[in-house]
């Protein structure tokens, strides 16, 4: 029988996706004992955070002025790279890694060599660690358990392929914030434009990849890796209601999907609760109250980071981790206002044709192609990055 309760890390606490596993663990607590926690500045939410869950260990990579008298009975890793630092003495047996952006890789490596479980919304890891983690995690004997909704609607999906082939992944888009805007529209598209997401609330950064769809890219790259399917078997296809949140097509032409209301805690519950099932309060989906569910086809014009996630793909060697480096440094750049929506497709591409292509054989590759992307980022923006 498993553990009836299970020691889990929160890493990323204080995000969004780090809020909505830890409301599924405040309402399991006779599950989830949650050991550590950590955030990279956010001080004075993670304090609140380890005043209720009384974690082993908590951390922060950016130094606060104090810590409270109050939060002091547990154990504090402060500094650069201090979650993967907690994790490794937290005991915890199952890692969430919800940090943003490639950050969070050595955490996601930390965590495949101290935990039996590593649920995994931070897609740059994968992205950018690709087969080494994947690697990794088959070496080691770790469950991967992925938390971002179409992968967790896959793997669900292909527990009934009962050892069968697969014939396409069908991941389902929302098409993002600017899905029915003209071209000049998307290209001089505001902060705000963007941050207004049709059906996912989500952090900031992630809600920029969904706009230039480029988080579909991740995400068929994701796929790519998790489930060993080549890029030429994965298909996007836009869904503006994001209730099918992706789908598995066998051979006989017979296609299986997952579907709920868009609300990521039924993907992290999954993960969290797996191989059980957690209701965790949301709102039952009702078809007849949706009505119709649309699908048509991504619009690779307007959304060229689409396509050039299946060119770095396919390129393979270093090409995804500069596509998702040069974005990293692009997003940033946009979020801070220095520069125009349509520059983040560009400075990709641009980084994508200049970075030399050069093999992965090591973390310290990942981390060297992540440096030589964003240095050619920096550059290619100006003094605006
Ligand atoms: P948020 O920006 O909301 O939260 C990020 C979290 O990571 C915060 O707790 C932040 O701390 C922490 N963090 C950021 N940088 C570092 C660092 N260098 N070291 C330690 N901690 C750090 O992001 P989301 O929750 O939206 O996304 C997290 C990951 O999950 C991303 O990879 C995203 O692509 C993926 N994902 C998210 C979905 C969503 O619905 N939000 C859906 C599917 C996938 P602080 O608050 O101090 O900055
Ligand atoms: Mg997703």
């Amino acid at each position: 029988m498993m553990d009836l309760q299970r020691k889990i890390a929160i890493l990323g606490a204080t995000g969004s996706i780090g809020t909505q596993a830890l409301d599924i663990a405040r309402r399991y607590p006779e599950r989830f004992r949650v050991v550590c926690l950590t955030a990279r500045s956010s001080a004075e939410k993670l304090f609140d955070l380890v005043r209720e869950f009384r974690p082993r260990v908590a951390a922060l990579d950016v130094e606060p002025e104090t810590l409270p008298e109050d939060v002091r009975f547990c154990e504090w890793v402060l500094g650069e790279d201090s979650s993967a630092r907690a994790l490794q003495i937290s005991g915890a047996d199952d890692a969430l890694c919800a940090v943003v952006g490639i950050a969070g890789l050595s955490n996601v490596w930390a965590a495949l060599s101290c935990c039996e479980r590593v649920l995994l919304a931070n897609k740059e890891a994968l992205v950018a660690g690709g087969d080494l983690v994947m690697e990794r995690a088959r070496s080691l004997n770790r469950q991967l358990l992925p938390v971002d909704s179409e992968h967790s609607a896959i793997f669900q999906c292909l527990r009934a392929r009962e050892g069968n082939p697969v014939r396409h992944l069908i991941l389902t888009a929302s098409g993002g914030a600017l899905r029915d805007r003209t071209a000049e529209e998307v290209e001089n598209a505001s902060v705000e434009d963007v941050l207004r997401h049709p059906t996912w609330r989500m952090g900031a950064k992630i809600t920029v990849d969904c706009a230039t769809m480029l988080n579909k890219g991740l995400e068929v790259i994701e796929a790519h890796y998790l489930f060993g399917m080549d890029a030429d078997k994965i298909r996007v296809v836009v869904h503006p209601e994001s209730v099918v949140h992706s789908m598995v097509e066998f051979e006989d032409g017979a296609v299986l999907a997952q579907l709920g209301n868009p609300d990521m805690r039924g993907p992290i519950g999954y993960a969290m609760g797996f191989p059980g099932r957690l209701p965790y309060g949301g709102e039952p989906l009702s078809l007849a109250d949706v009505g119709s569910l649309t699908f048509r086809k991504p619009d690779t014009e307007r959304f060229p980071c689409l396509p050039m996630a299946y060119e770095a793909l396919r390129a393979g060697a270093n090409a995804p981790v500069v596509f998702n480096g040069a974005n990293e440094v692009a997003v940033e750049a946009f979020l801070g206002r220095r520069v125009r929506f349509g520059e983040i497709a560009r400075c990709v591409r641009a980084a994508l044709e200049a970075v030399p292509q050069r093999e992965i054989r090591s973390l310290e590759d990942v981390f060297l192609a992540d440096r030589e992307a964003r240095a050619y980022a920096q550059t290619f923006l100006g003094g605006r990055a």
